[in-house]
């Protein structure tokens, strides 16, 4: 048999010509370039939860690479990163325990269940605090009261910010101003915002708790929002 110099260290194969050699590209070349960047990294880190939760032995990085569910769990990475999930791990954990498949991971069915999660964990008062910070945040980059900032932005990245909880319905349904800046939209946009944002669950959640929304009200009110 004849001594190749051009072999594949990923998968193996051997190549008679250097020029061959150099062409090759293999999926488990192209994923061992992924699994260095900082998805693939994170990727990995979430595949191992998932294993642990599930009561199997930590995998080491190779059986990842070879996994059915690798693309899975960079594609989740990748969508927890640029969506801004708080806690990727908690979400995989909530996944199991709702039996959920890696692959559905992104739908909205399973980012709501994730968010009715989080409100039930967080109390209203710490989410009206990051709310207030990421209000005064933006109030102080467009040099306009905490109140304006709603006006500032597309009805889209106002969403984005309250799906990530930066904004939490909690003080919004509180605050005047949210609601002069909302009932101004579109009516197409105004319905697809509540729909979005789960309006029915929100105005339930926020009848049993007649206190804390009184508080909330007198917190919005303090700094004109
Ligand atoms: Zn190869």
């Amino acid at each position: 048999m004849i001594e190749s110099a051009w072999t594949c260290k990923h998968c193996k194969r051997r190549f008679i010509s250097e020029r061959a050699f150099m062409k090759h590209e293999c999926t488990q070349m192209v994923r061992g370039r992924e699994i260095q960047t900082v998805i693939g990294q994170s990727a990995y880190g979430l595949y191992k939860v998932w294993m642990e939760k599930q009561r199997r032995a930590a995998p080491p990085i190779e059986t990842f690479l070879s996994s059915a569910y690798y693309s899975s769990f960079m594609k989740f990475s990748a969508w927890a990163r640029e969506t801004g999930i708080p806690e990727p791990q908690k979400y995989v954990e909530l996944m199991i325990n709702s039996k959920i498949a890696p692959a559905l991971w992104r739908r909205n069915e399973a980012y709501q269940i994730y968010l009715e999660h989080f409100d039930k964990r967080t109390d209203p008062i710490t989410q009206a605090t990051t709310t207030l910070e990421t209000l005064l945040d933006l109030a102080e980059g467009l040099e306009c009261s905490p109140g304006e900032v709603f006006s500032k932005f597309q009805v889209g990245d106002i969403l984005e910010l309250i799906q990530q909880r930066r904004l939490s319905p909690w003080l919004l349904f509180c605050s005047r101003s949210f609601k002069v800046w909302y009932q101004g939209l579109h009516d197409a946009d105004r319905s697809a915002l509540m729909k979005s944002i789960g309006i029915d669950y929100w105005a339930n959640k926020m009848e049993s708790k007649p206190q804390v929304v009184a508080e909330l009200k007198a917190i919005a009110e303090s700094i004109g929002l």
